[in-house]
């Protein structure tokens, strides 16, 4: 495994991941980790259980084993509200950008006090985006899907995470818009924060991430770096359907 990935401990770690809805386990006894200022992924095709580990690490399936420690605090137990004000951001695959309210509207509604003494206010979190920062009174109606997806991002960031977790940021945009998500998670990265990013796309997540866990029916079956990932054609050929 990894365990020479990290000086320090990970800033997320989840060990024996069992959750489900109550129709049996969705998720198996899954096992990874989050280094402070990495980008790691989740990979894996249409209902690996990639959403259902987002939504374990925030408290919000209803059955659930295992051990989820953030910052070095165990948040198995945690109500939502806490681990988010405790610094974990996530913003889900439906962006829930309300439409009839503008861009920094949209932002103040989501606004919820918090524990971090560094969290970046409102007009700090517009202005990381040039599309938000130059569109700032524009309603959510009038956004693309790529403004939305920042938006969403945004949001997300006003509550000063030290983790943020994406579930699958460029499904539905245009490929240009998609380098554009790329290359915010990229600065994001660079200025500090920490992403654990949920792709179906290997080919994004192989662009942005530094460290891969592929996610299948429920139990981890792959892990490793970009290079790593990118020369295991027999991986690829399984769960993505990727061929060189
Ligand atoms: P997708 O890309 O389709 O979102 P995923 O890898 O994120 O895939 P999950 O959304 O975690 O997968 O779904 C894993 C399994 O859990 C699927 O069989 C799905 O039907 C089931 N599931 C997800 N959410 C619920 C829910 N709220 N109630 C019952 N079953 C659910």
């Amino acid at each position: 495994m990894s365990d020479d990935r990290f000086d320090d401990d990970p800033l997320l770690s989840v060990r024996d991941l069992v959750a489900g809805y109550g129709l049996g386990n969705v998720l198996r006894g899954i096992d990874f980790d989050v280094g402070r200022g990495e980008v790691v992924t989740l990979i894996g095709r249409n209902g690996a259980g990639k959403t259902t580990t987002l939504e374990s690490i925030l408290g919000n399936v209803p059955e659930m084993t295992g051990e989820i420690h953030f910052n070095g605090v165990d948040i198995s137990k945690q109500s939502n509200d806490k681990t988010i004000r405790e610094g974990i951001a996530y913003v889900p695959e439906e962006r829930r950008v309300f439409p009839g309210l503008t861009i920094r509207e949209n932002l103040e509604v989501a606004q919820t006090p918090v524990d971090s003494a560094d969290a970046r206010d409102i007009d700090d979190a517009i202005d990381m985006f040039e599309n938000l920062r130059e569109n700032r009174g524009s309603l959510g109606s009038e956004l693309s899907g790529g403004e939305q997806q920042m938006l969403a991002i945004a949001r997300a960031l006003v509550s000063g995470a030290d983790l943020l977790m994406l579930d699958e940021p460029t499904e539905g945009l245009a490929p240009f818009i998609v380098r554009s998500v790329e290359e915010t998670i990229e600065r994001l990265n660079d200025e500090g924060l920490t992403i654990l990013l949920v792709e179906q796309n290997v080919q994004v997540a192989m662009n942005v991430a530094d460290h891969h866990y592929v996610l299948n029916e429920g139990e981890i079956v792959y892990e490793g770096t970009s290079e790593e990932l990118s020369e295991s054609q027999d991986i690829l050929d399984e769960y993505f359907g990727v061929t060189s």
